[in-house]
């Protein structure tokens, strides 16, 4: 079995000109099929503009398909109390399996107290926020509120959240570690690492620094599959993994048991 625990449904600009939400969909679910993807998840962003559907629009849009749960992006500048009661009740209704948190594409910490209404929120359904680290995809992005470093301040405070750091912080992939490493109450997601397909250089050294990052933290309950798609491929994504040479135990907690259990699937 295998779930993408981190795919988008937004229209991106460089990508094939794909204007509506439903034909996106579409081509998510026969990318899933053709790699043997069982379940994905799709994450809503912070903003809502011609790109980026809402978080409602999402659930309307994918909700015939049992495959695709939706993870919904909550913004500190743009999300008011009113999308905090909605939140509530989609994620009470099992619609919305946690929140994203773009911390680096808003300029602020994960840590501040604007953030806290939605981290109660998930804490009291024991669904995860997930949370953007390192690169920003963006020029735009400001790289401070977005270093790995700054989960572990979140996650000491808040023993009972549950969070997941995006991308492994990547390029900063030895803090992320080291978070990881120390927390109990974090995970982190593999998405992310390249735009399209790998280039070859790059994955050896992506394979060298998740192999690292496996035999620092030693045991294998935190690390969860996810590409970023449609940004990153999934062909490319599930031969780096095979590149990874995992045990049997640790690659089917990787692939699915662990996000089975942390997204409630
Ligand atoms: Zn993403």
């Amino acid at each position: 079995m295998i779930i993408d625990c981190h795919t988008h449904l937004n229209q991106y600009a460089y990508l094939k000109d794909i204007p509506s939400l439903e034909e996106r969909v579409e081509k998510l679910l026969l990318t899933m099929a053709s790699h043997n993807v069982d379940y994905s998840i799709v994450l809503s962003s912070y903003l809502v503009d011609e790109q980026r559907p809402s978080t409602a629009h999402l659930i309307e849009a994918t909700k015939r398909h049992e495959n695709l749960g939706i993870v919904a992006g909550f913004s500190i500048e743009h999300h008011t109390d009113d999308d905090l009661r909605n939140y509530r009740s989609w994620i009470k209704d099992g619609s919305v399996k946690g929140l994203k948190i773009y911390a680096g594409y808003e300029p602020h910490y994960p840590y501040e107290t604007g953030y806290q209404k939605a981290y109660d929120l998930c804490v009291e359904f024991g669904v995860p926020v997930m949370i953007h680290t390192g690169d920003t995809f963006t020029e735009k992005g400001k790289l401070k509120y977005s270093h790995p470093l700054n989960i572990d301040e979140l996650a000491v405070d808040n023993p009972e959240l549950k969070i997941v750091m995006c991308h492994l912080g990547n390029p900063w992939i030895e803090d992320c570690q080291e978070v990881v490493y120390k927390n109990e109450n974090v995970w982190a997601d593999m998405s992310g690492f390249s735009v399209g397909k790998f280039d070859h250089f790059f994955e050896r050294i992506m394979v060298e620094k998740v192999a690292e990052l496996i035999n620092y933290v030693g045991e294998p309950r935190y690390l969860l599959y996810g590409t970023d798609w449609p940004i990153s491929d999934m062909d490319s994504y599930l031969s780096f993994v095979a590149k990874l040479k995992l045990k049997r135990e640790f690659r089917d907690r990787l692939m699915y048991k662990n996000a089975k259990e942390l997204f409630k699937i």
